[in-house]
């Protein structure tokens, strides 16, 4: 076999967010938080905890895959 366009694994894709709750600003890769298929309205998502509040934030891939800072998604967050 022979790879033409390498293209890149989704567990290794990094997502950018700011935690709604706290304000923190961080990365991850896509195989750290927990992928979820979600509705079809919002499409996939990965949720991952903030490392400093902890609450619970969702990243949408297709709209974080990308990752500038004019471009990065505010995260929801739960109770
Ligand atoms: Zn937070």
């Amino acid at each position: 076999m022979e790879v033409v366009i390498k293209g890149q694994p989704p567990e290794e894709r990094v997502y950018g967010l700011q935690c709604s709750a706290c304000m923190t600003e961080f990365k991850f890769k896509e195989s750290e938080g927990r992928y979820q298929a979600g509705d079809y309205k919002e499409g996939p998502m990965v949720i991952i905890a903030c490392p400093i509040c902890h609450r619970d934030c969702y990243a949408y891939p297709g709209k974080t895959s990308s990752m500038t800072p004019s471009e990065r998604t505010k995260a929801y967050y739960e109770k």
